[in-house]
């Protein structure tokens, strides 16, 4: 029998998300001289979250946001939709790198979210926010061993977790590839990652916040009384200025050695029919993701079509970022392939579009933070493929460190503490390529972490989506 038959070749290079109906017209850019309080570079989640929760603080600070393309476009507007509890890419990630304060930073996740729950209700965001959960599958043995030692953890540190044998997983979705899974209840919800971001722009709007688009900042300068951000045809002079500008961050030098620029692609299928999701179950609308170190993530949509998207976590030599880099045809097909052996029962359906975008990829795979131009400019960055949640906890930080006074969140290690940097290019390439290839090998291998990994294991070091 050869494998099912899925097909590509209709599938529109576009991000399902971004070419929906609704996407507001785009701002004015930023044209002659102006002033603010508070000036934002980019409008993904992460500039907006700041410039909604500076002005719900204090509603007379003046905030401005700058953004290069239109709000959303970039990593915010294209994602998976997977809104997690965890600010730490994750609760094996976060426990290796900051056991002490663990419990702290999983409280502080799940009021994150809770907040961003009352934030979509409160600005009548409608983006398919749903507390959907998310199911962790394990497909080969060795990945079942690790999501139960991982499942004993987690629940010991109170996560709403649910260990399910072979049976139980397919009775939840049915993949003839599933060996067992860990559905974790709460720690995640499911939404419209496009509309969200619109909705959030519309949120600041309401509140005074001035945006511009299509006005990428050129630089910052400083003097002794404010910050100007420049672009082509203007200027902001502000008192205090944040970074939000993802992996596209080119404006303040020292995070380039932080983060690389890591391409994710995705797959979106046309919709299921009734007769198609009855034959795969997922009636409880779960996210799921599976456990090998390349990992797929995938999702109903609301009107039941299946994400597929993840595994290849790519690097481009050198870090550059270019559209070029959105479409990936060795990917989409090795994704496409994956897609037939996980739901075989879906033979014939159509994939409808196919897209790709860059996150910033730090090698702790949670976000850091910082300040600069003596504590006027705060940045947060390196969230590494989980930031549709965290970067509202980055925000908030963001916003603490810009203030001044120690707070909860400023006092942590994590936004203490920096990440390891990446080595300069050439060697940048050389090193990640190889860690690539380790990694492809360990997953054939029975998840066996072969001398390259285990040393940067015991450095603390990775590369990950
Ligand atoms: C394919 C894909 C799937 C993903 N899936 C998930 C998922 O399911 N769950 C999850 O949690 N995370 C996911 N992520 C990651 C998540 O999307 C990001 O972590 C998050 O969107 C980061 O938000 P951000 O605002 O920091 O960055 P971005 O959304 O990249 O926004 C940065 C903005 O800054 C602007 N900018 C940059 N430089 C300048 C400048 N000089 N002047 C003006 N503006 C500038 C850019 O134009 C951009 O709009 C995924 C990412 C990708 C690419």
């Amino acid at each position: 029998m050869g494998s099912p038959v899925f097909h590509l070749k209709d599938a529109i290079p576009e991000p399902f998300w971004l070419t929906q109906a609704g996407a507001p017209a785009p701002a004015d850019p930023l044209d002659g001289v102006t002033t603010a309080d508070l000036a934002v570079v980019g409008a993904g989640y992460s500039g907006l979250w700041t410039a909604l929760i500076a002005k719900e603080r204090n509603p007379s600070l003046d905030v401005v946001i700058v953004e290069a393309g239109t709000a959303g476009w970039a990593a915010s507007g294209r994602n998976g939709g997977f809104c997690a509890a965890s600010i730490t890419h994750g609760f094996d990630n976060g426990m290796s790198r900051f056991p002490d304060e663990m419990d702290t930073l999983l409280r502080l996740g799940q009021e994150n979210l809770d907040e961003i729950g009352a934030a979509v209700d409160r600005y009548a965001i409608d983006c398919d926010f749903h507390r959907s959960g998310e199911l962790h599958v394990a497909t080969e043995e060795w990945q079942w061993r690790e999501l139960q030692a991982g499942f004993a953890a987690e629940a010991a540190h109170g996560l709403d977790v649910e260990l399910l044998d072979r049976d139980a997983v397919r009775a939840e979705v049915d993949s003839p590839t599933y060996r067992g899974a860990v559905l974790d209840r709460t720690g995640c919800a499911l939404v419209d990652p496009a509309r969200l971001a619109w909705g959030l722009r519309q949120a600041c709007l309401s509140l005074g916040v001035r945006i511009y688009e299509n006005s990428p900042v050129q630089r910052v300068a400083a003097s002794s009384a404010a910050l100007t951000l420049h672009t082509w045809r203007g200027s902001v002079r502000a008192r205090q200025v944040v970074l939000a500008t993802g992996a596209h961050g080119r404006l303040l030098k020292r995070l380039q050695q932080f983060i690389v620029p890591v391409y994710d692609y995705a797959l979106m299928t046309e919709p299921l029919s009734e007769a198609q999701l009855a034959a795969i179950g997922w009636r409880n609308r779960q996210g799921i993701g599976d456990s090998g170190n390349q990992f797929h993530y995938y999702r109903l949509t609301a009107d039941n079509r299946i994400l597929w998207g993840g595994y290849d976590a790519v690097y481009f030599n050198g870090g550059r970022i270019e559209p070029s880099h959105d479409q990936r045809e060795s990917t989409f097909k090795v994704l496409a392939d994956h897609f037939a052996t996980t739901f075989p029962q879906l033979e014939g359906l159509r994939f409808t579009n196919k897209w790709g975008g860059v996150i910033d990829c730090c090698s702790r795979f949670s976000a850091f933070f910082g300040t600069a131009h003596g504590g006027r400019l705060a940045y947060a960055a390196g969230y590494t493929g989980l930031g549709v949640g965290a970067t509202r906890f980055g925000a908030k930080v963001m916003l603490d460190l810009l203030a001044g006074a120690p707070t909860e969140l400023t006092r942590l290690k994590m936004v203490r503490s920096k990440p390891v940097p990446f080595p300069p290019e050439p060697v940048r390439s050389g090193v990640i390529q190889l860690t690539r290839w380790s990694i492809a090998r360990a997953d054939a291998n029975q998840g066996r972490r072969n001398l390259w990994l285990r040393t940067l294991d015991a450095m603390g070091l990775g590369f990950d989506s």
